[in-house]
C-alpha cells in the first residue's frame, strides 16, 4: 500500500506502517467487513495510516481463538517457570525495541521523545516482575486437626478483555498484558483508536518469544464498536479497563448482564499540597514535572496545587517563571519538554478549558497556543492562580498541560480542598513535619499518596483510585488475585459426621 504521509518537514519514523491490522490466532488480518479508520499524527494532523476497524464479528473471532487457546492450548497448563521463561523473553524483546518503540510512540502520541524512551524499559519491567511473582507464588493450606485439610486451588479465569487508553499506550498495555498472561489467561486487547501504532509491535514480540498462537489477540477499533462488543461478549469473564470515568460507567452497566469481573483505572484530578515548611525548590520541581510531563496527559497528574498562604506569593511567582520557560516543541526534538497533544479533538477540549480558566482564575503562564508553533496540537504550559474550589477547572479533569493553584490557611482547610472533588486517584504532599505528613496522608481520599515526591511507582504496591477514579486495585499480588479464581478445596481426614436425614424409621401417626 502506498504511504499516505504527506510531504512535511517534521520527523517521520522510517518504515512507518501505512495499514494496521488485527492479530487473531497468530495471524494478521483485516476486519471481516473490510472497514477501516484513519490514524493521524499530532504534529501534522495528517492521516498517516489506516487501521482495521473491528466490529462484533472480529471480536467474536478473537474471543473464539482465545477461548480455544484457553480450553485446549498449553498456556494455562504450563508450569509457572515455563511461562516465566516466555515472559522474560518478551521483556528482552521489548527492551531490544526501545529505540523503535520510542520513535513510534512519540510520533503517534506526541509525547516528547526523551519521555517516550523510558516506556519500553517500564513495559519490560512489568513482564519481568510478573514472571518473578508467578514463580514465587504459593497459596494457603489450612488444617483442622484430624478433621479436614483445606487448600486454595488458584486457576486462571479464561479470556481477559483488556481495554486501554491513548496516553503512554504501550506501557499501559503492558500493565494488563503481563499479569493477565502470567497467570495463564488468554487475552483480547483493544487498544485506543487514537494511538494504535505501538500496539502493533506486540504481535511480533509475542511470536518471537514463542507465546502459543491464540493466547494474545489484538483487535483495533472504536470503543463504541470493538470495545463494546468485547465488554458484552458472554465468553469474556474479565474486563480490565483504563480510561475515562464516564466510559468506565458505561462499561460497568454493559458488563452487568454477564456479571463480569471488572478492574477500572479511571480519571483523576489529583492535589499537590505544599505546606510552608516544605523544601520549596524540590516541591516546585516536582509540582512542575507532576503536571507537565507526558504533556499533562497523565491520570495521576498533580493538576490542583494547594499552597499554604505564608508561601503562596513566592510559590506562584517561582512556579510561573519556570512554567513559562518549559520548552514546547516537536516531540522528536530531544530538547522538547512538552510536545503535541494526542489528537485535534483532545486539543480542542484542552484549549476550551484554557479559555474557561481565564474567567475562573488569574492567568500566570501560558494561556493557549505558543506563538512559535502555528500548526499541530500544541498548548503552552498554562498556570491559573487564585482558583476557587467551585471552578470547573478545579473540579474537572482537563488531561493536558494546565494547572490550578489555590491558597489555604490551615491543615483542615487544605484537607477539605484536597478532598473537594469527585475523583480520588493520587495525592502529593510536601511537608517536613512527620506527624502532619502521616495524618494528612491517611485522611486524604486518594488511592495513592506520595510524600515529598512525584509519582515514583513500586510495582509491588496497589495501584488504583477511590471515588470516581476507579474500582479495585491492581499492582503486585492484587493483579494476580484479579486474574485468577481462588477455588477452596476441602478434604475430610476421617469419618464425616453427617446428620442422617431420612434414616429414622417411620412412626405410626399418634392417636390424639
Ligand atoms: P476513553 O475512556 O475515551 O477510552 C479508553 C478506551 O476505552 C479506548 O480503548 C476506547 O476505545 C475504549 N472505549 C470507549 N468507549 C467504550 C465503550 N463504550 N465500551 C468499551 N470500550 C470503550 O479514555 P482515553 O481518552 O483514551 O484516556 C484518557 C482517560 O484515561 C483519562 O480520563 C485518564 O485519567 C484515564 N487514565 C486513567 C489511568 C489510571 O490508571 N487511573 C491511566 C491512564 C489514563
Amino acid at each position: 500500500m502506498t504511504s499516505t504521509v504527506p510531504e512535511t518537514t517534521h520527523y517521520v519514523p522510517e518504515n512507518l506502517p501505512t495499514h494496521l491490522q488485527h492479530y487473531i490466532n497468530g495471524s494478521f488480518v483485516d476486519s471481516v467487513s473490510g472497514k477501516t479508520f484513519d490514524v493521524l499524527d499530532p504534529v501534522s494532523n495528517a492521516n498517516y495510516a489506516t487501521a482495521a476497524a473491528g466490529q462484533r464479528e472480529d471480536i467474536d473471532l478473537a474471543v473464539a481463538a482465545a477461548r480455544e487457546a484457553f480450553v485446549n492450548g498449553p498456556w494455562p497448563r504450563m508450569k509457572p517457570r515455563e511461562r516465566a521463561r516466555i515472559l522474560n523473553r518478551i521483556a528482552d524483546a521489548v527492551e531490544a525495541q526501545e529505540t523503535r518503540l520510542a520513535d513510534l510512540e512519540s510520533f503517534d502520541t506526541g509525547l516528547p521523545i526523551t519521555q517516550a524512551k523510558g516506556q519500553a524499559l517500564r513495559a519490560a519491567e512489568n513482564f519481568r516482575f510478573f514472571a518473578d511473582l508467578i514463580v514465587a507464588q504459593f497459596d494457603d493450606a489450612m488444617k483442622v486437626p484430624g478433621v479436614q485439610i483445606n487448600y486454595v486451588n488458584r486457576k486462571p479465569i479464561g479470556v481477559a478483555g483488556l481495554i486501554t487508553p491513548w496516553n503512554t499506550p504501550f506501557m499501559l498495555e503492558s500493565w494488563k498484558l503481563a499479569p493477565a498472561l502470567a497467570t495463564g489467561n488468554t487475552v483480547v486487547l483493544k487498544p485506543a483508536e487514537f494511538t494504535p501504532l505501538s500496539a502493533s509491535l506486540w504481535a511480533q514480540i509475542f511470536k518471537d518469544a514463542d507465546l502459543p498462537d491464540g493466547v494474545f489477540n489484538l483487535v483495533n477499533g472504536l470503543g463504541e464498536e470493538a470495545g463494546d462488543a468485547l465488554v458484552k461478549h458472554p465468553q469474556v469473564p474479565l474486563i480490565s479497563f483504563t480510561g475515562e470515568t464516564t466510559t468506565g460507567q458505561t462499561i460497568f452497566r454493559n458488563a452487568a448482564t454477564n456479571l463480569k469481573g471488572l478492574s477500572m483505572e479511571l480519571g483523576g484530578k489529583s492535589p499537590c499540597v505544599v505546606f510552608a515548611d516544605a523544601d520549596l525548590a524540590a516541591a516546585i520541581d516536582s509540582a512542575l514535572f507532576g503536571v507537565f510531563s507526558l504533556n499533562g496527559e497523565r491520570c495521576t497528574a498533580g493538576s490542583r496545587i494547594l499552597v499554604e498562604q505564608a508561601i503562596y506569593d513566592e510559590f506562584c511567582e517561582k512556579y510561573a517563571a519556570r512554567a513559562q520557560a518549559i520548552v514546547v516543541g516537536d516531540p522528536h526534538d530531544p530538547a522538547t519538554e512538552v510536545g503535541a497533544l494526542v489528537h485535534p479533538e483532545h486539543y480542542e477540549k484542552v484549549a476550551s478549558y484554557v479559555e474557561l480558566g481565564k474567567s475562573e482564575g488569574r492567568l500566570l503562564a501560558g494561556g493557549g497556543r505558543p506563538a512559535h508553533l502555528p500548526e499541530g496540537n500544541y498548548i503552552a504550559p498554562t498556570v491559573f492562580a487564585d482558583v476557587a474550589p467551585g471552578a470547573r477547572i478545579f473540579q474537572e479533569e482537563i488531561f493536558g498541560p494546565v494547572v490550578t493553584i489555590t491558597a489555604f490557611e490551615t491543615d483542615a482547610e487544605a484537607l477539605a480542598l484536597a478532598n473537594n472533588t469527585k475523583y480520588g486517584l493520587a495525592a502529593y504532599i510536601w511537608t517536613q513535619n512527620l506527624t502532619r505528613a502521616h495524618t494528612f496522608s491517611q485522611n486524604i481520599e486518594a488511592g495513592m499518596v506520595w510524600l515529598n515526591s512525584h509519582n515514583v511507582r513500586d510495582l509491588r504496591t496497589p495501584f488504583g483510585g477511590v471515588k470516581a477514579s476507579g474500582l479495585g486495585h491492581e499492582g503486585g499480588y492484587r493483579s494476580i488475585d484479579f486474574y485468577t479464581d481462588q477455588q477452596a478445596v476441602h478434604i475430610s481426614l476421617g469419618a464425616v459426621h453427617t446428620p442422617k436425614f431420612g434414616s429414622i424409621t417411620t412412626h405410626a401417626p399418634q392417636q390424639g
